[in-house]
């Protein structure tokens, strides 16, 4: 066996292009300060050596970086590819493939911006994931939940109040109906959750309290009951996966963890007593500030309602306070952006408004080390040891000193790659 494997290595090694990175300050995130005099080879889509002395290759292309930071791709692990309108209800008029060709167009925005990884939580399906990994278009790693599942009257139903149906049954084809899924009880919320993973999800979304971007559900309402989301965590575990929950008050957070969800989306009212729960449970926090501050300043302009705004703005405030708990009752807490539509150029803000209160290499670390963790790809994704995929940005900066590097749309990186290959490079 052990033969075998080495033989079709070599084999595939043959026709492999080697890269050699010279000439870079080295910003591994797990160490935290900028490392003079290492050289990094890429071979094929991998990291296979990372050396303080010189590696010797004689068929490596060489890229000299001119001192630049070299870092690992960035993660962003909340985001929606397919909620390409401010006010989501807009989607109900928005075919699938016009949302397809609006997804892609976003991927390329974040990608640019330096995002290697994105980590959808509700929309993103299969089929765009495919087709990214297959190069049909240009986009980062897609982790996908497939549809968000909620209750009825939830942040998830999508429907108007003149709308009476029960669920989601029309025979409705519109980006709307095709992102959201509406679940009732223990076996309707197995069966979603199955289904999301029979689709290919990642990880289960679901809904456990009241949203900004849903207009009939108050904030604080607690949406999936225990036994419901049980029955979520039971299948996503039987599957191997795991679950994500949208929740903003402690109530909903308590709920969440107590039943064994992994991962809390927003948590902006979270307080000391549900941290110090996540923290026993081994939890993490996906945060999302710029979002809150990027609805308050231009939703309004891009259709979002004055019932919705008022919700945002009740979270809004939470939102520096909740990065503040998270650290002081050690859960670790990665970077999300959950902007929507035309507010996605806003994605790499949040490093700058985490800043008021987290450390540059904490929040470097959120978009990294952290967020590989969450997606459980610790050392194949946010790191640049050997084995990892060359996933790889080349900063003109020392982003540890000044995060509006990350700002601009990513013209402050001169290279980006993607698993080997450049998606961006402007060193020669
Ligand atoms: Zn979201």
């Amino acid at each position: 066996m052990r033969a075998n494997r080495t033989m079709s290595y070599g084999r595939a090694e043959a026709f492999m292009t080697q890269l050699l990175f010279r000439n870079f300050k080295l910003l591994e995130p797990r160490v935290g300060e900028l490392q003079d005099g290492f050289e990094l080879l890429v071979e094929g889509d991998t990291i296979r050596e990372v050396s303080e002395r010189s590696i010797r290759s004689g068929a490596a292309e060489v890229i000299d970086c001119g001192g630049r930071t070299l870092m690992p791709g960035l993660i962003d692990c909340h985001v929606h590819v397919f909620l390409s309108e401010v006010n989501i209800r807009f989607l109900e008029a928005v075919p699938l493939t016009l949302a397809t060709a609006r997804a892609v167009a976003l991927m390329r925005g974040m990608i640019d911006r330096g995002f290697t990884t994105v980590r959808d939580t509700g929309g993103a399906d299969w089929g765009i994931k495919e087709a990214v990994e297959k190069g049909h278009v240009v986009g980062p790693r897609l982790f996908i939940a497939g549809q968000a599942i909620g209750p009825t009257g939830g942040h998830s139903d999508p429907r108007r109040r003149t709308d009476y149906s029960l669920g989601l049954r029309c025979h409705c084809c519109n980006a709307m109906a095709f992102t959201m899924n509406v679940s009732d009880g223990v076996s309707e919320v197995r069966k979603a959750a199955r289904e999301q993973m029979r689709q290919g999800a990642d990880h289960v979304k679901i809904m456990m309290s009241g949203g900004v971007a849903s207009p009939y559900d108050p904030l604080d309402s607690l949406q999936f009951a225990p036994e419901e989301v049980a029955a979520a965590v039971e299948e996503a575990r039987a599957f191997g996966r795991y679950v994500c929950a949208h929740a903003y008050t402690p109530e909903a957070i308590t709920r969440a963890a107590q039943a064994g969800v992994r991962t809390i989306e927003h948590g902006n009212l979270i307080d000391e007593a549900a941290a110090t729960l996540m923290a026993e449970k081994g939890m993490f926090l996906v945060a999302n500030l710029v979002a809150y501050y990027a609805m308050k300043e231009r939703a309004a302009e891009y259709g979002m309602t004055a019932d919705m705004l008022a919700k945002n703005d009740l979270v809004i405030e939470g939102g520096l306070r909740s990065l503040e708990i998270c650290k002081r009752a050690g859960v670790p807490v990665a970077y999300g952006s959950d902007l929507l539509g035309a507010l996605q150029v806003d994605q790499s803000r949040e490093f700058v408004i985490r800043s008021e209160v987290v450390s540059p290499l904490e929040i470097i670390r959120s978009a990294t080390t952290i967020a590989a963790q969450v997606l459980r790809m610790e050392g194949r994704l946010g790191t640049l040891k050997a084995g990892a995929y060359a996933d790889l940005l080349v900063v003109d900066g020392n982003p540890l000193k000044d995060l509006s590097l990350f700002q601009d749309q990513g013209r402050h990186l001169s290279a980006i790659m993607k698993g080997g290959k450049f998606h961006k490079n402007r060193l020669h």
